[in-house]
């Protein structure tokens, strides 16, 4: 009766289009789930979001989920993970993207999941890591443990703060240190975001990783954009 009123007044909107979900649909509406992009790049090693990281650092195996379109499904999907504090559609879509990684067999051989650390004034400002959901689904659902705990995000240093004013305002935000031991030498690691631009920010992940000895990357992201 409680959970009837409840919709009555504040009805589970879909994540994707705002129209009122029915009982038997998750976060995502029916024609959401149909229309959404799926980019099927786990069926093809040399995909476009592989391509990005040619020439830039080796990787194993890299996806994105889903097409990046503006006023689209997915930067819908994305700003409401982000800033609305939509923590479950990061849960419904690694639980779906699980089952399609399945059957890529490079992926059997990932020992960590690493998810791609917020800045320390963006997780104050926000409370939460908007991938964390994500991660935490892929985990459950393929059976790899999420190491949080091995990749850091450099804040401000002495020697940054030397540099000019233009690379000050980029290097806090996009240099990575990857704090490990032995038991990290020689395993395969997958790192996650949210959506894959540039390449930046997780070849940065992926340098600092890959100064682990005997290291190996996967790269999966929710979106891939194409600008
Ligand atoms: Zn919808």
């Amino acid at each position: 009766m409680l959970k009837y009123l409840l919709n009555l007044f504040y009805p589970n909107v879909c994540s994707g289009c705002s129209y009122i979900l029915l009982e038997s649909e998750n976060q995502i509406c029916t024609t959401c789930r149909h229309e959404i992009p799926l980019t099927n790049h786990h069926i093809l090693k040399e995909n476009e979001a592989f391509k990005k990281f040619y020439g830039k650092i080796p990787t194993e195996f890299t996806s994105s989920m889903l097409y990046y379109h503006k006023k689209g499904i997915t930067q819908q999907l994305i700003h409401n993970l982000k800033y609305n504090r939509q923590q479950k559609i990061g849960t419904v879509l690694g639980e779906w993207y699980a089952e399609d990684l399945k059957q890529n067999p490079t992926l059997n051989t990932v020992d960590y999941i690493i998810p791609v650390p917020l800045h320390k004034k963006r997780l104050k400002e926000r409370g939460y890591n908007q991938i964390t959901t994500f991660c935490k689904a892929l985990s459950l659902n393929l059976s790899i443990a999420v190491d949080d705990n091995l990749l850091f995000r450099n804040q401000n240093t002495a020697t940054q703060s030397k540099k000019n004013l233009i690379n000050r305002s980029i290097l806090p935000e996009n240099t990575f240190e990857a704090r490990f031991n032995q038991n990290h030498h020689n395993k395969h690691f997958l790192l996650i975001d949210d959506v894959l631009t540039t390449g930046a920010t997780l070849e940065n992940c992926g340098r600092a990783i890959l100064q682990i000895p005997g290291a190996k990357i996967s790269i999966v992201t929710i979106a891939f954009s194409e600008s």
